[in-house]
């Protein structure tokens, strides 16, 4: 946290931070006290991480304390000035500050702050523009009342009622998102689905198959955007072909908000322009509280503020306050140089990782993410991602193009940069980072299930190679201490 005061010598007196949090763990304590241990315990333990999963960050204790208060006892559904509740004054002060920093920040027409997560923001997205373009007369007709009540057969009366509404989105093990109309998510039983891949030579998006894609199966939503894929995506040219086939042109941007909101995602790159909605997180690059946006034109933004009470439970406040004080951080000059610093740092990671000899998907990183093949070094995504954790090493295990492990084993890791750039770490220190990930995974080995047969779950990691890894980890964290304002003695 750059921006943070120097850790304060001993005797000094507290940094506003320190005495913030005492007391509060204090107030706390007085109740539950393992909820305060907790807490405590929390910070220590990421402190101690070398946090790489690329969808983490660490928000600023400005926004952290702006989560703590009464706004947090409101109800305050509906939006300013047709609110369903009365006494929303102040709730309407911080709603419409997070909107217009949101729509500054972004160069949007329209910001709705209310979704309480990225799922939600897209849920949000697709009730939009299937009621600008279907509208409610079809629900009606489908006699749907409560939609948690649907089952199989009532999605299919639904589905049928809009008109088999189709939904085109980049497949999973490309990159894209569960919410993007797959089974597991609302968005694959509101939306019948088709997936456009990456070339398999090269890894890279390929328009001309996502137009080939859009011209057979014609979409309602083209949506682009992803949580793996490590590369730019040309927000210009999946306009045209979504105008080509009538579609709608969705972007989620959840995992790169920050670096759009930064000044490194621009032009044909910046979705904001180019697309008809714009979903996105703010917790991840965006350094925000847990949270989503919509970003809208003009001609969806009546549907989208509808959000609440159509799929969002009461907003809240306390959250969107936060999200007033994150979006007014990003727009701050030291943002653009944060956002910057991420991508070098990816890229620092990357070659370095490549240099050692590990394979990468794409070959290469343009954004805030590096996606490892791991089965040249004969694991799993599975095991490769246990064994980095035993190493003190923090990612998640991701699906690579065609991955013959499947989603759950895996052949792939993700890592990503937003969480260490915040603490400090240049591009010298991701390439040690780099060489400290290659021990691990040159020093670990598959392990076999007992009976014998080869386990895509077990490995062997050395202790003392673990070890060695867990205090050179810890040296370099030590350089960039995390919230270094804050003392909880
Ligand atoms: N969209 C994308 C592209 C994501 O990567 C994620 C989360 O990982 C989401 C949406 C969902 O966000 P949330 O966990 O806040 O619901």
């Amino acid at each position: 946290m750059a921006a943070e005061p120097a850790p304060q010598p001993a005797g000094a007196s507290p940094t506003p931070e320190t005495t913030a949090y005492r007391a509060a763990l204090e107030v706390i304590r007085g109740v539950e006290p393992r909820v305060a241990d907790a807490v405590g315990a929390e910070l220590a333990d990421q402190r101690e991480s070398l946090k790489l999963i690329a969808s983490e960050n660490y928000a600023s204790p400005a926004v952290l304390l702006t989560m703590g208060n009464w706004f947090s006892d409101k109800y305050a559904e509906g939006t300013a000035g047709r609110r369903f509740y009365a006494g929303c004054r102040n709730v309407d002060t911080v709603e419409a500050l997070a909107a217009e920093h949101a729509r500054e920040l972004f160069g949007a027409r329209h910001a709705y702050v209310q979704p309480h997560s990225g799922i939600d923001a897209n849920l949000v997205a697709f009730w939009a523009v299937l009621a600008r373009r279907v509208e409610a007369p079809a629900l009606d007709r489908a006699g749907v009342r409560h939609v948690g009540d649907l089952g199989e057969a009532d999605w299919e009366r639904l589905r049928a009622a809009f008109g088999d509404q189709r939904m085109l989105g980049m497949s999973l093990d490309a990159g894209g998102h569960l919410t993007h109309g797959f089974r597991p998510n609302i968005s694959g039983k509101m939306f019948r689905q088709r997936s456009y891949g990456t070339d398999p030579r090269t890894g890279l998006l390929d328009y001309d198959a996502v137009r080939a894609a859009a011209r057979a199966f014609r979409p309602l939503i083209l949506i682009a955007g992803y949580s793996a894929y490590p590369r730019l995506v040309d927000f210009a040219r999946m306009r045209e072909i979504a105008e080509e086939v009538g579609a709608t042109l969705m972007v989620d941007m959840a995992h790169f908000a920050g670096l759009v909101a930064g000044g490194v995602l621009t032009g044909d790159f910046d979705p904001v322009p180019h697309a008809n909605i714009v979903t996105t997180t703010t917790h991840k690059s965006l350094r925000g509280p847990r949270g989503g946006m919509v970003l809208c034109d003009d001609t969806l933004a009546e549907q989208v503020d509808r959000g609440c009470p159509m799929v969002l439970g009461g907003p809240l406040p306390h959250v969107m306050a936060a999200k007033a004080v994150a979006l007014a951080e990003a727009r701050q000059p030291q943002f653009r140089d944060y956002a910057r610093r991420v991508v070098d740092n990816a890229r620092a990671l990357a070659e370095g990782l490549l240099r050692r000899g590990t394979r990468l998907v794409t070959g290469g990183t343009d954004n805030h993410l590096v996606l490892l093949d791991v089965s040249g070094h004969g694991l799993t995504g599975r095991q490769a991602e246990a064994a980095l954790l035993d190493a003190g090493i923090v990612t998640n295990r991701n699906a690579v193009p065609q991955d013959p492990n499947g989603a759950w084993y895996t052949s792939g890791v993700r890592v990503g940069t937003p969480a260490l750039t915040t603490r400090g770490f240049g591009t010298a220190e991701m390439d040690e980072v780099a060489g400290l990930i290659h021990t691990v995974l040159t020093s670990t080995t598959p392990g076999a299930a007992a009976s014998g047969a080869p386990s895509r779950a077990r490995y062997t990691l050395a202790e003392d190679t673990a070890g060695r890894v867990r205090s050179r980890a810890a040296e370099l964290l030590g350089r960039h201490p995390l919230y270094p304002g804050i003392d909880l003695g």
